[in-house]
């Protein structure tokens, strides 16, 4: 049974995964706060990403650029003019709706007659420094790849890569979106971990494959279930020709040609072999591009888009800043400006798809448990110590350093605040991979079936098995580390 969104929303404020922005006050649409779970589960996330696509890879360096820059990038960027979406009001509710939520012409709140759709724009502007007028203006980012093409001539010259390599970036981002919800999928503040990837521009269709299956690959070597996530390439235009021929790509009419990008470079058909040109869903610099898709409670939703953008960001930046971002090619001397792959993927829409796919409830004979089988790597506490009994100083003591050793390499939790049954169910709805019991055959030498062993409980099979006190660090880590 797929999980509602109520039941994570719930489950993420009951265990201390997220909560509303300034509960006490409201709430604040749009604005999230990750409580001590939802931070390690978001840092786990993060780390694992940067750990396939930075530090594993050779051909990938890493970047942490300022939210705030010089508002020249966002001019430079087509954000200034065009980022935003179209919105209506409804005239009676007063409510706000994105033109492309709706379906009909009236207000799907109270039928009310809406007014003409209007540009919004999502930055979010603020001023730098003490005067408030419009030389002061800057923005927050709205995505945190503009700052990669800024420094790409810096990152060429100090991490001296040749094409192809990358450049990835994890950091918060802010669009004033007009119809934020859906939980954490839809934010007004959240993270985004996008890479760019530089390329010949003839190697670009082969790149896009390669980085679309990798990334699908991530999703699924962190555990998430294929039949949750699926590819939808964006539609692209369609230009019709006398011929009866049709072409397909991102296509723009200059004059008395259309300009025809695709991803292996671009086409000018002269206006008149052009019957009609047929506008598909590309952004205006993407000759192609794909999303990978998670089956979210409200419907297939947008989970990581990647984007051939083309030489459209280096070549804008050039013109905008007068430098020159190029890469020399020894092989041939000639300056190339480089195509760019991206792969653009939210932490907070991931940390939600995450949550979703790890979710199950099970009938065990005597009780339903509520279980996260989120990957091990993933798992917000990695190990859960609960001694049986805290009325007793040696099962205390060997809990506890158990504990301590423990911490030492990942994220662990003592707990002697319930009954041993009530304390896995517990690990289990937070997903904690790793309970170790410590009992009285475990510490009480007096005890007739005194062993020095302690009890390791596997949340996924319920299975446990009984090791030596001081071989807890060694078994734990053959089964979180390798
Ligand atoms: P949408 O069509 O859903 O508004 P988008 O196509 O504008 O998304 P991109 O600009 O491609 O999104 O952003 C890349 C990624 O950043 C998205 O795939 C998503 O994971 C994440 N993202 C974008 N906007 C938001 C948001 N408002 N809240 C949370 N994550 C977001």
């Amino acid at each position: 049974m797929p999980v509602d969104m109520d039941t994570i929303v719930s489950l993420c404020k009951r265990r201390g995964f997220v909560f509303q922005s300034a509960e006490i006050y409201g709430g604040f649409g749009g604005f999230w706060d990750y409580g001590p779970l939802g931070v390690e589960l978001k840092n786990n996330i993060k780390r694992a990403w940067w750990k396939a696509v930075v530090q594993e890879r050779e051909d990938m360096v890493g970047l942490d650029s300022s939210i705030i820059t010089n508002p020249r990038v966002w001019v430079a960027s087509g954000h200034v003019a065009l980022f935003g979406d179209m919105m209506v009001d409804c005239k009676v509710c007063k409510k706000r709706f994105r033109l492309d939520d709706l379906t009909g012409d009236r207000c799907p709140e109270c039928g009310g007659e809406l007014t003409e759709a209007r540009k919004f724009q999502t930055m979010f502007k603020t001023f730098v420094g003490p005067v408030e007028d419009d030389a002061a203006v800057a923005y927050l980012r709205p995505e945190t790849c503009q700052s990669i093409f800024t420094n790409f001539v810096n990152i060429l010259n100090t991490a001296r890569k040749k094409l192809p390599f990358g450049i990835a970036q994890i950091g918060k981002a802010f669009r004033n979106e007009i119809t934020p919800g859906n939980f954490i999928f839809r934010d007004r503040e959240f993270e985004q971990m996008e890479i760019e990837y530089f390329v010949y521009p003839h190697q670009a269709r082969e790149f896009h494959q390669r980085w679309l299956e990798e990334r699908l690959n991530w999703f699924l070597n962190l555990g998430m279930r294929r039949e949750n996530l699926r590819v939808q390439e964006h539609e692209p235009d369609k230009v019709h020709l006398r011929s009866g021929e049709v072409l397909r790509g991102n296509a723009k009419r200059v004059n008395d040609v259309v300009e025809l990008m695709t991803p292996d470079g671009t086409q000018t058909i002269p206006a008149e072999e052009v019957v009609a040109i047929e506008k598909g869903e590309l952004a205006h610099y993407s000759p192609q591009c794909f999303d990978i898709q998670y089956n979210f409670p409200m419907g297939w939703s947008e989970l990581e888009g990647i984007a051939n953008r083309t030489d459209f960001d280096l070549t804008q930046h050039s013109l905008h800043s007068g430098e020159k971002l190029t890469y020399f090619d020894p092989e041939t001397n000639e300056h190339v400006v480089p195509y760019v792959i991206e792969p653009s993927l939210g932490v907070d829409r991931c940390f939600l798809a995450f949550l979703l796919d790890a979710y199950h409830e099970e009938q065990l004979p005597k009780e339903k448990r509520t279980v996260l089988r989120l990957h091990k790597d993933l798992a917000p506490i990695k190990v859960a110590v609960l001694p049986l009994a805290r009325n007793r100083p040696e099962i205390v003591a060997m809990a506890r350093k158990i504990a301590a050793d423990c911490r030492k390499r990942w994220s662990a939790m003592y707990d002697d605040t319930a009954a041993i049954g009530r304390l896995y169910r517990r690990q289990d709805e937070i997903g904690t991979p790793f309970c170790v019991t410590v009992d009285h055959q475990s510490a009480l030498p007096a005890d007739p079936k005194y062993d020095g062993k302690v009890t390791i409980r596997d949340r996924d099979t319920m299975q446990q098995i009984r090791v030596s006190a001081d071989q807890v660090v060694n078994v734990l880590r053959q089964k979180l580390e390798d």
